[in-house]
């Protein structure tokens, strides 16, 4: 079977292409999936049994904030234009990444459930983002009605790993968290935004990765299906974490600004029921080993000049 990954230049695709490099993997320089003529261009050169579909415009706290309009734009776009060339080609089979961003903001019970993500808005910080995931999940599950494909998305929690994006305009906390620790001497004092207090649900990578092939044989359902460890922990619990992992004499404060949804906690009850037992990787083991690669990383970016 041949399987093509969108977004495969990206933090998962990166490492789907270690446990898969027999799968096909393209990113937006091989093809710009805003443009429809380039999506089916796309679809017409490779020709794939299956997708698995992973590009999008992403971003932290700051830049989905900041850019909601590109947000929406580019995710629709993509999403519109990936999963209708898709279905003109009659491909038989497609999973979708969502994001838990996609669910409501408040609800009355956590964890929350896949049938939950309708049923309020989205955080005001990633409205643009998690309204273009839950049109994906419309569009998957129009074109299991209307045409019987097997077109299904599962929804992440929060992503974090090695070859992270630690840029500080556009990064996810952890990998924001990572850096400022990294650059941080003995004695300084950090600041971090909000409060410490929301709770978040930090996934590692390959604990993803390792879900993807199985979902792809297996998730063939309407409803989504939510991929999120059982560790819910809070913002400065994490940062408490890290710091004894730097093994730095630092200090540091929460600013108070942007503080971005309370809590966002789903249940990944439906993933056992579809698979089993599973272990998530605890973010104690994860953040020890993205802030080992970071530092390896930057020692070789420094050996190199850069
Ligand atoms: P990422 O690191 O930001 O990578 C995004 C990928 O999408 C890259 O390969 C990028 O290609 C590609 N892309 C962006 N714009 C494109 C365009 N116009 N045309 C074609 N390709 C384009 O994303 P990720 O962290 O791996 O996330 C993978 C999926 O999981 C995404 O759908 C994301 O929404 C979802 N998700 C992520 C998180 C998270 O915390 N990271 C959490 C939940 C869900 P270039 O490298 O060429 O730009």
């Amino acid at each position: 079977m041949k399987v093509l990954v969108t977004g495969g230049s990206g933090l998962v695709g990166k490492h789907l292409k270690e446990k898969k490099p027999e799968w096909v993997y393209v990113s937006s320089k091989d093809y710009d999936l805003t443009r429809e003529c380039y999506t089916r261009g796309m679809f017409y050169e490779i020709r794939p049994d299956a997708v698995v579909h992973l590009a999008a415009k992403t971003g932290g706290i700051k830049a989905n904030a900041k850019n909601q309009e590109e947000f929406f734009y580019k995710n629709t776009m993509i999403n519109t234009n990936v999963v209708k060339q898709a279905v003109e080609g009659k491909v038989p089979r497609l999973l979708a990444a969502l994001s838990t961003c996609a669910f409501p903001d408040t609800l009355q019970r956590y964890p929350f459930a896949e049938r939950d993500i309708f049923s309020g808005p989205p955080a005001k910080t990633n409205f643009s983002y998690g309204y273009s995931k839950r049109m994906l999940h419309i569009q998957c599950m129009a074109s299991r009605e209307q045409h019987g494909l097997n077109y299904s998305t599962f929804a992440p929690s929060n992503l974090y790993g090695p070859g992270d994006n630690f840029d500080f305009e556009t990064s996810h906390f952890v990998a924001a968290m990572i850096r400022k620790l990294h650059e941080a001497k003995n004695g300084d004092t950090i600041e971090f935004w909000g409060t410490g207090r929301p709770l978040r649900q930090q996934l590692y990578v390959d604990d993803l990765v390792n879900l993807i092939p199985i979902l792809l044989e297996r998730h063939n359902s309407a409803d989504p299906i939510i991929v999120a460890p059982r560790q819910n922990l809070s913002i400065k619990e994490m940062v408490d974490t890290c710091l004894k992992i730097s093994g730095k004499d630092v200090k540091y404060i929460f600013n108070g600004k942007l503080e971005g949804q309370h809590r966002k906690d789903g249940s990944n009850q439906k993933l056992l029921n579809l698979i089993g037992g599973l272990e998530f990787t605890t973010i104690e083991d994860g953040l020890g080993k993205t802030y080992e690669w970071y530092k390896r990383h930057q020692l070789k970016e420094k050996a190199k000049g850069r």
